[in-house]
């Protein structure tokens, strides 16, 4: 028998049993208490229970550690809706929803809301204990449902599951479900516990006792091994599995990179600029590619043919590109039977030249059935499987050879990624401007032979990013009004979380009484204000937008602005309403951006 904090007989959780939920929402309290590594200790110790009590729950408890029901490439999530959660919380404890939301309001956390809501309800009887495998499998079925009344099925199976749960199992079962666990466990730290649980197991398993020192260090081997499993197999059924089975010095052996599971990329580290570059790789070899400004890509090609395409962050986004799945036989040589390629999936015109972000932003995600008026053409950049064998311990030259001597460019479909190989600053500086007038973001400059594997999941120093917002930013900053703000949540609780920014309209007089605003609607801010109160804002790109509407009367099109990555500098006391940038000088802004820097001096030397 365990105890709860209160002190209250909490729950039966006996050698060979499931693993009662309260244990699970118990932990997770503690976590959310804790800071840095003790989080990681006290999940350390739950999974350990686990491993000897009900190891067959271990994979249940992991996943629900890192709010996911299944590898994140399976695309299968929870996310419901505040709304709806409102409405089931109400369902669940006769409350009225004004009155949730009102609660809502003053603590900034649902799972709060719906927990302290269960405490004030009177229980006729004592609900049966939820066990993590039942609340796993629910909350699967959950995310599975679809159809017309998916909302409404949702709702009655969460206030089904609330009815449920005791205090706090409510708390984490709402905010698992509105996709936020709000205790700041990444998977990192999750990762790491594992390797601590498996480590401390096996020890009590063998009877042994070892030294504190010798303790960390059979902790940060597994812990390495758990990672490096991970990083190269992200599939936590089939690791756990591993390290039941086989132990967990079998993990890097067989969670090896195979196409059809994503693998997390490689990043790049942000550089100020071409001295910053020269200095980190002075005696390396290198190689210059444009930067794309699309998608990333990662497209798999298994043995038995099937074909996979992956984002950033390994969602499965084979049914968003059906286009490039018919045409990717083209570009692939004879004898190719398996690989991983990675690429930019980037929006291109019908004579293959590269449109902007928000031209490829605005194609559907999901089941698409053709281009969806949106063309797009494939940078591939490199290649980490080939044939049944992972390339990502090769330096990047190999790498690259074999990329472009098996597969082959297809104009309007298909291309390698534009690269120079050179150290020159100056042959540097003219491709960077070359790439930015080919509505590329800058440069990536990586390196070629030394230090040139591919580091899965690594931000690497192999690896820079030079982009026209760091070199040179939209040169003047922007003066604006705050026109509204949103209500914030979370640590934001009790301030506003995000401003509506507006630029000033001399021609329509935005500013004359009756006040007039102009915003979509999705935009609406909770609270409107009245002109007065002008920010002066740094941005990384002026970009057109679907829904603001800065400048739009202005553009030819009828479309508006907006910033992408503002940055509040401050307050301009100086300045009224009136005298915040006008909506032609933002419009004059987005125009002086697209002119590339050479461009623009020239522009300069004639004016
Ligand atoms: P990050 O991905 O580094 O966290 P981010 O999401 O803001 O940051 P960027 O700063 O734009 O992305 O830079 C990295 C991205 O650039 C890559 O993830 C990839 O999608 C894209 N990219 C475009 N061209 C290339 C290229 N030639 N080589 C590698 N990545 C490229």
């Amino acid at each position: 028998m365990f105890f709860s904090k209160a002190g209250k007989a909490a729950v039966e959780w006996a050698r060979g049993t499931k693993v009662p939920y309260k244990e699970f929402a118990l932990t997770l309290e503690k976590i959310e208490d804790l800071s840095g590594k003790k989080k990681i200790d006290e999940l350390a110790q739950f999974f350990t229970k686990v491993l000897d009590f009900s190891p067959d729950d271990l994979t249940a408890c992991v996943y629900m550690s890192v709010n996911q029901l299944g590898p994140s490439y399976e695309g299968l999530e929870l996310g419901v809706a505040e709304n709806s959660l409102i409405k089931a919380v109400a369902k669940a404890t006769g409350r009225q929803e004004s009155t949730i939301k009102t609660d809502l309001r003053a603590k900034g956390d649902l799972g709060t809301v719906a927990q302290q809501s269960r405490s004030k309800q009177r229980m006729i009887s004592t609900p049966k204990a939820l066990t993590v495998p039942t609340v796993f499998k629910k909350l699967t079925e959950i995310a599975k449902l679809s159809g017309v009344s998916a909302m409404n099925k949702k709702v009655d199976a969460i206030s089904g599951l609330l009815i449920a749960c005791e205090g706090i199992e409510a708390r984490f079962l709402v905010r698992m479900l509105a996709g936020k666990m709000r205790i700041g466990l990444g998977e990192q730290s999750v990762l790491s516990a594992l390797g601590y649980a498996f480590t401390l197991s096996s020890l009590a398993k063998n009877e042994k006792k070892v030294s504190g020192e010798k303790l960390d260090s059979l902790k940060d081997a597994n812990v390495k091994r758990v990672k490096t499993a991970y990083c190269e197999c992200p599939n936590y059924d089939r690791l756990i599995e591993v390290a039941l089975t086989e132990g967990v010095e079998a993990l890097v052996e067989k969670c090896k990179l195979s196409p059809g599971i994503p693998l997390k990329p490689m990043l790049a580290h942000p550089t100020k600029g071409i001295d910053e570059i020269m200095r980190r790789f002075r005696d390396q070899t290198m190689t210059c590619e444009w930067k794309y400004d699309g998608e990333r890509g990662q497209i798999h090609k298994r043995e038995d043919g099937q074909i996979f395409i992956y984002s950033r962050n390994q969602e499965n986004n084979t049914t968003k590109y059906p286009d490039i799945i018919e045409k990717i036989s083209t570009c692939i040589g004879e004898g190719v039977e398996s690989f991983i390629v990675d690429a930019e999936v980037v929006a291109i015109d019908e004579s293959g030249m590269i449109l902007p972000f928000q031209v490829l932003s605005t194609r559907k995600r999901k089941n698409v059935t053709d281009d969806n008026g949106v063309k797009v053409g494939v940078f591939l950049f490199d290649l980490l499987y080939f044939n049944g064998e992972p390339l990502v311990r090769e330096p990047l030259r190999k790498r690259r050879e074999l990329l472009r001597s098996n597969f082959k460019k297809i104009e309007g479909s298909f291309y390698f990624a534009t690269s120079v190989d050179t150290n020159d600053t100056d042959e540097i500086n003219a491709f960077f401007d070359e790439a930015v007038q080919n509505k590329c973001e800058g440069l990536m400059i990586k390196t070629l032979d030394t230090e040139a594997t591919y580091e899965i999941s690594r931000r690497s120093k192999s690896w820079l990013k030079m982009k026209k917002d760091y070199v040179d930013g939209v040169g003047d900053t922007l003066d604006l009004v705050v026109m509204g703000a949103y209500i914030g949540n979370g640590k934001r609780t009790g301030v506003y979380g995000g401003y509506l920014l507006g630029c000033y309209n001399p021609a329509t007089e935005e500013y004359e009484t009756p006040i007039y605003y102009q915003f979509d609607p999705t935009l609406k801010p909770d609270d409107i204000f009245a002109p007065h109160l002008v920010f002066e804002v740094k941005c990384a790109d002026i970009t057109i937008s679907p829904r603001h509407k800065a400048a739009s009367g202005l553009s030819e099109d009828g479309k508006g602005i907006s910033l992408r990555f503002p940055r509040f500098l401050r307050i301009r006391d100086d300045k009224n309403a009136e005298d915040a940038t006008s909506s032609e000088q933002v419009l004059e802004m987005y125009k002086n951006q697209e002119l590339s820097a050479n461009q623009k001096i020239e522009k300069e030397e004639d004016e």
